[in-house]
């Protein structure tokens, strides 16, 4: 399970600084779902090679009423999610009452809590930091945020504090494809979960391994084996807490990571928000597969319907390697075919490619449509293999494989896709050069 590191601290200590140092983020995920009503951000990093999933809980200040004492509730409601908790103090501006507020919500929490003391730049490192062992928090460490000093160290040992996943794939084989089906509140995720899973054909084998968040349901359609990652909960016991907030968004990213094949789900009354649109832009970062289901497709009119689809024409190119089906999983229309297309999804997503067919389709690609030059010397791209799957990377040589330009590979990832009939998966294209 995609570990999770909470940020929490007063504004202005350094926590988005630090958020986008680990993320590398473009655009972090930014969380404003109904329900949610401080925005929160999400972001992925990778750390020798792990990945992690960041949240920037926004400040709390501690004198907060009304509304923004809901908010700082909800705030410190991400810790509950996370792991580990970088909690955030400034060097600079020394203790302050809010520090020692949040020290003691953060002391009953029970997490792993990494009290980081930031912005030590310019200031007596250990003066700054004996005002902070007052908090009574164990590992206190010294960092700057924004030159990055400290962050390694502290990465390390966060890193070997975590439960190492072991990919067993002979295990992940036998429990069949693991389909997560996320997508926003009210969009019909519990239906359809009740629905594929209700289907005559289905025998649904047990409902164990209850993580913390999703659970996973192992069952055989058709003689196949599956695993749904149902984010909804709804084979739950249902208690108060949870009708209360049932959607998570570290519980839908996390269910992405550990997909086979992540089915989307939308609200074709609705048409496409934003929300839908971060997912799949952390499903593609990802690099799962993905089938897009536009769901309540019943009672839509033919205008409705029109407008619908030229919408999604029009917004999801960036990610028109998904099918997409509209359905109503109230009545189980469509819901045979989006099997058929999370099958396929699979097949192209695991697919074993061989160096052999890989080189030709790559020595055709550039005999149709030869690489630039560069600086009078043409680009040579010789040979190609598989460098992983479940998305497929593949791998091209080549010289001055450094300057290829990104129209030219989107040329060749598109002649890849189509002569290697990869649907409904991302693929990643790696250039080495043999210069
Ligand atoms: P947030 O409100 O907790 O997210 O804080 P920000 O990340 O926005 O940082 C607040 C201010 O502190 C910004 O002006 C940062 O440039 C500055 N800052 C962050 N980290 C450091 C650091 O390590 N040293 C110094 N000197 N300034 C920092
Ligand atoms: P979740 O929050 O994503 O799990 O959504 P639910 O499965 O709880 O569905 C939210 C609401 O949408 C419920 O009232 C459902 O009955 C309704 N709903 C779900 N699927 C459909 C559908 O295909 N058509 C219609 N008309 N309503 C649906």
């Amino acid at each position: 399970m995609l570990p999770v590191i909470a940020l929490v601290g007063r504004p202005n200590v350094g926590k988005s600084t630090l958020f986008n140092r680990l993320t590398k983020s473009r655009d972090a995920l930014v969380a404003n779902f109904e329900g949610l009503t401080r925005d929160r951000k999400y972001g992925e990093a990778t750390y020798d090679g792990r990945r992690l999933l960041l949240i920037d809980t926004g400040g709390i200040t501690g004198e907060e009423v009304g509304i923004d004492e809901e908010m700082a509730k909800q705030s410190l409601a991400a810790v509950e999610e996370a792991d580990v908790v970088f909690f955030l103090v400034d060097a600079r501006a020394g203790l302050t009452g809010v520090d020692e507020v949040l020290a003691r919500h953060l002391r009953t929490s029970n997490k792993k809590t990494y009290l980081l003391v930031n912005k030590v730049d310019g200031v007596n490192i250990d003066i700054a930091l004996a005002d902070f062992y007052a908090l009574g928090l164990e590992k206190v460490c010294p960092i700057t945020a924004s030159q990055g000093h400290g962050v390694r160290s502290l990465m390390e040992e966060v890193l070997s504090g975590l439960p190492v996943e072991e990919e067993d794939e002979e295990l992940d084989a036998a429990r069949g494809i693991k389909i997560g089906i996320v997508g926003r509140p009210n969009v019909g995720k519990s239906t359809l979960v009740n629905r594929m899973l209700g289907e005559e054909r289905v025998i649904v084998y047990d409902m164990p391994g209850t993580t913390r968040d999703s659970i996973y349901i192992d069952y055989q359609r058709d003689g196949k084996d599956y695993t749904i990652i149902d984010t909804a909960g709804v084979r739950r016991r249902k208690n108060v807490r949870e009708t209360v907030e049932k959607f998570s968004i570290v519980k839908t990213l996390q269910a992405i990571d550990d997909a086979n094949v992540v089915v989307l789900l939308m609200d074709a009354h609705e048409g496409i928000v934003d929300q839908d649109l971060h997912i799949m832009g952390y499903v593609l970062d990802s690099g799962r597969a993905l089938v897009i289901g536009v769901n309540k497709w019943d009672g839509m009119t033919a205008d409705e319907r029109e407008s619908v689809r030229s919408e999604l024409d029009r917004r999801l190119t960036f990610i028109d390697f998904a099918e997409i089906h509209f359905i109503s999983a109230l009545h189980g229309t469509g819901v045979g075919h989006l099997y058929e297309s999370v099958e396929k999804a699979y097949t192209s997503a695991t697919r074993r490619l061989v160096t052999n067919e890989l080189t030709q389709v790559l020595e055709g690609a550039v005999f149709d449509h030869q690489p630039p030059m560069i600086n009078g010397r043409r680009i040579k791209l010789r040979y190609a293999h598989a460098g992983g799957h479940n998305p497929p990377v593949i791998v091209v040589h080549g010289n001055q494989t450094g300057k290829v330009p990104a129209s030219y590979k989107r040329y060749l990832e598109k002649v890849f896709r189509r002569e290697l009939g990869l649907v409904g998966t991302p693929i990643r294209m790696e250039f080495k050069s043999s210069e």
